[in-house]
């Protein structure tokens, strides 16, 4: 899912989980890349990710009951998995993507000061 279509999941939603989000954005820890045209998100990166041993670790922008919502670092979408940490198999529409697996790092609070 494209970081469009997730926000408005979440204002539709009318959950909490975007504020996390939207904290992130404001404190440059996202960067949002639009298409010119139309400001449509294509892609997102997230700058908390690390490698680490040839693996991509990941930090979820937001949860929601058990799951995760998490900025690929191989496609730039959303992909939503269990809201527990450890290594994944990626959701990316490339089937060639998913060979390399990633790890999700727990939760971080994030913070609330701008
Ligand atoms: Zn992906």
């Amino acid at each position: 899912m494209r970081l469009t279509a997730f926000k408005k999941i979440a204002n539709k939603s009318g959950c909490s989980y975007l504020n996390p989000y939207l904290r992130l954005v404001t404190g440059g820890k996202i960067i949002e890349k639009r298409k010119d045209s139309d400001r449509r998100i294509v892609v997102a990166i997230d700058n908390r990710t690390f490698i680490e041993n040839g693996t991509f670790h990941i930090y979820p922008i937001a949860a929601f009951g058990r799951c995760c919502f998490i900025i690929c670092p191989l496609c730039g979408e959303i992909h939503t998995h269990g809201n527990v940490n450890g290594y994944r198999v990626p959701h990316c529409y490339d089937f060639d993507l998913r060979k390399r697996e990633y790890f999700i790092e727990e939760m971080q609070q994030v913070n609330t000061n701008r």
